[in-house]
């Protein structure tokens, strides 16, 4: 895997930079020039291609020259970059450099991978990496060079219209996923931009709100994983985001872009903008963007001046005239220019596509990257509930089976947006139960409600009573009833949040009667955001969330409902009661588009365990068809100085008759600091496959980092000396195991 050399240090940058321009400024390149040698170290070769620029090369780079792509400075080989919409696979795009999803567009089919959240529920990170790889792969078999994601932003609130695709509510959890994702995808030369950079957590007036957050809030929830997937993961760009924080467009911040993510966390890539997300010019690039998208005859018809005024856009500012008017007027200096060209160029050689472009010769959807998306979304479905031990169906003894809803016979496959991929094929439920079922259990489906704002026809009220009673029927003559519901890509999509917690209009009506009518009744949810459910959970045995699952959801639903998988997915968020229960739902989503982040370090579990808030279902939660028993809990040692490394272990076996896997977490709670600090964090996880009867030893690395908060009084991380407690368990509400932890200073 290509990584930043562990050796760059600013100083080669710094000197790069002060290299006079015209020593070799549009002299003919000859043959061996150093920049083209790929045996040199790629800070050298950066230099020598700098050295060999115009200003005006330099700033052309600052702006991408079409919908996808980034500018190629011909005359010196630099090739543009080529882009492609993700991070839940490949999304469709035409030709060089054209919008994604325009109505004419040549329909490239792609593998559909599970929304983030789903990735997230495995909590699986060699899967996410795995996933990031297929991904990488699917991205050079079309001949581009960089995929638009991984989304690791918070879900601070159960109706942002994107949670779908972002990892959840733990800061920690995201930036394990964001880690794995952003290493696949870089394993196969291919550039991930991790996005969006910052706090981009509900898409109500996404282009102008103001979101106001302290810093500390920031360290601790908003910015962890990019600091993660920049960190350790090594990513090579990261995507602005569209909102203001603290009053300045994140395009425009000085402390988010510099300070934070170039100084503080050292990140060495490129930033992009968000799509039509810069306002200026000398701001922009003094405050830290590399590279504007998108650019060209694309972004100057889709973003006019009448458009930005109504959707608050903002593009069309760092084209090579405007960057290049505020460099003669003084208004940026040729080193930050330099600074930005260097940081694309760096990118170009680290990928690997000056030396090795990439062709469109590849394959894509390839039974390999098919089998990635199917055990992940496998892997994600978490069993909620299984009252009397409903599941797994026994296929031996059951012989009917009523499949019903809005999401049983279509494949919701994600949300909407420029993450949703068009797949070569897609399983419903339907689809995927039909398949396990074989000959011997009859299925048959029903509609039982119309998927709100899809077709008016089945909307009239004749319409619906006649759904409604064809499922009651279906499911009175089952043994079994399966209702598939949830969301879809209209309702649920990037651009506008979702309205209300609520199921979609009719679908817990048709719960209802469903379950009245066949006790056997398994509810499935099919949809990224947490719903309310209180209406019918009490008489509800079996649920399952199965998120959107991507191609292959269909047949993974089926095989963990048929037992063919043991279900280990667990909650990567709280799922509240009711929307007013949530966290943020006081501040959101704000008024004159200002929202204040006022329950500030209190997001998702942080919030709900320690203000004694139950949720429906706690954070990490998830049933499987075995049981696990901990046992053995050592911290080694128990007491330690400022940075001696910590090691947890314990023994986790499978209690059960079958095998499955656990996911094993692993919260630190410190009831001693001088500030006040949620009851638990999460610090640790695994997921553990064991058959039955097997015993494993687990084991944890904890650090410093573990124990700190950020302190807004020395603006670092901080451990207070005392006695911290390790905390094991199956969710963050189920702690099964205790140790302490002394930290002496
Ligand atoms: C989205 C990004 C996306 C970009 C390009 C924006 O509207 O916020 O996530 O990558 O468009 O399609």
């Amino acid at each position: 895997m290509r990584r930043f050399p562990a050796s760059f240090s600013c100083v080669v940058f710094v000197a790069s930079t002060m290299i006079p321009a015209v020593l070799h400024a549009q002299t003919p390149v000859p043959a061996n020039a150093p920049y083209k040698d790929a045996r040199l170290p790629v800070e050298k070769r950066v230099a020598d291609l700098l050295s060999r620029m115009t200003l005006e090369e330099k700033a052309t780079m600052l702006s991408g020259s079409g919908w996808m792509e980034s500018a190629a400075i011909e005359r010196l080989g630099i090739p543009a970059i080529k882009m492609a919409d993700g991070p839940l696979g490949v999304r469709s795009w035409l030709g060089s450099s054209a919008v994604t999803s325009g109505a004419n567009a040549v329909k490239i089919e792609t593998t559909s991978f599970p929304a983030g959240v789903a990735m997230a529920a495995t909590w699986d990170t060699a899967l996410v990496e795995r996933e990031g790889q297929a991904i990488g792969q699917e991205v050079k078999a079309l001949g581009r060079d960089m995929i638009l994601g991984p989304t690791v932003n918070i879900n601070r609130v159960p109706l942002w219209g994107r949670n779908f695709e972002g990892y959840g509510e733990d800061p920690y959890l995201s930036g394990r996923l964001g880690v794995a994702y952003v290493r696949g995808v870089q394993g196969e030369g291919v550039i991930p931009s991790v996005k969006h950079f910052d706090a981009n957590n509900e898409e109500f007036e996404r282009h102008r709100i103001d979101e106001t957050i302290d810093a500390r809030t920031l360290h601790e929830i908003y910015l962890p994983a990019f600091k993660a997937a920049v960190k350790e993961g090594g990513a090579w760009t990261v995507m602005s985001a569209y909102n203001k924080v603290n009053g300045v467009h994140c395009a425009e911040s000085t402390y988010l872009l510099t300070d934070v993510l170039k100084k503080e966390f050292g990140f060495k890539g490129f930033v992009i903008s968000d799509w039509g997300s810069t306002y200026s010019t000398a701001p922009t690039v003094n405050a830290g963007m590399d590279l504007e998208m998108p650019g060209g005859a694309p972004m100057r018809a889709a973003y006019t001046p009448e458009r930005n005024k109504i959707s608050g856009n903002g593009a069309g500012w760092l084209t090579a005239d405007k960057v290049l008017a505020e460099v003669k007027a003084g208004n940026i200096t040729e080193a930050t220019v330099n600074d930005n060209a260097g940081r694309i160029l760096r990118v170009i050689f680290l990928s690997g596509i000056f030396d090795h472009p990439h062709t469109a010769t590849g394959e894509v959807d390839t039974p390999a990257q098919r089998a990635v998306a199917r055990q992940a979304a496998t892997e994600g479905i978490v069993l909620l509930k299984n009252a009397g031990a409903l599941l797994p169906l026994d296929a031996a003894t059951i012989h009917s089976i009523a499949v019903i809803g809005p999401n049983a016979a279509v494949a919701r496959t994600g949300g909407g947006g420029s993450s949703l991929v068009r797949p070569k094929y897609a399983i419903a439920p339907l689809d995927g139960i039909r398949e396990m079922a074989g000959h011997t259990v009859q299925v048959t489906y029903a509609l039982g409600v119309g998927m709100e704002g899809e077709d008016p026809a089945q909307d009239t009220p004749e319409a619906r009573a006649r759904l409604l009673k064809e499922a009651t029927e279906a499911a009175a003559h089952a043994d079994v009833a399966v209702v598939v519901v949830g969301r879809y890509s209209k309702l649920e999509t990037e651009g506008a949040d979702v309205k209300t917690m609520d199921l979609p209009a009719g679908q817990d009506a048709l719960i209802e009667a469903v379950e009245q009518a066949n006790p056997h009744t398994v509810v499935v949810l099919n949809t990224g955001d947490p719903v309310t459910m209180t209406r019918w959970l009490d008489k509800t045995p079996a649920l399952l969330d199965m998120w959107y699952g991507g191609q292959e959801g269909g047949h993974a639903l089926a095989s963990i409902l048929f037992g063919e998988a043991d279900p280990s997915g667990k909650l990567p968020v709280s799922l509240p009661k009711k929307w007013e229960d949530s966290p943020a739902a006081a501040n959101y989503p704000g008024t004159n588009l200002e929202v204040n982040y006022a329950e500030g370090i209190y997001v998702g579990y942080r919030y709900y365990d320690t203000k004694n808030v139950e949720p429906l279902f706690p954070f990490g939660f998830g049933l499987s068809y075995t049981t696990f028993k901990y046992s053995g809990l050592t911290v080694t040692p128990g007491k330690v100085s400022e940075t001696e490394p910590v090691e947890v272990s314990l023994t986790v076996s499978n209690t059960g008759k079958r095998a499955g896997a656990e996911v094993v977490e692993l919260y630190v709670q410190d009831g001693h600091s001088k500030i006040d600090r949620p009851v638990h964090e999460l610090k640790g996880f695994s997921r553990v496959e064991l058959k039955a009867d097997e015993t494993r030893t687990v084991r944890f690395t904890l650090d410093r980092a573990a124990l700190s908060y950020w302190s807004p009084e020395t603006k670092d991380w901080q451990a207070d000396a005392g006695t911290f407690e390790i905390q094991v368990g199956a969710s963050s509400r189920d702690i099964r195991l205790r140790a302490p932890l002394v930290l002496v200073q």
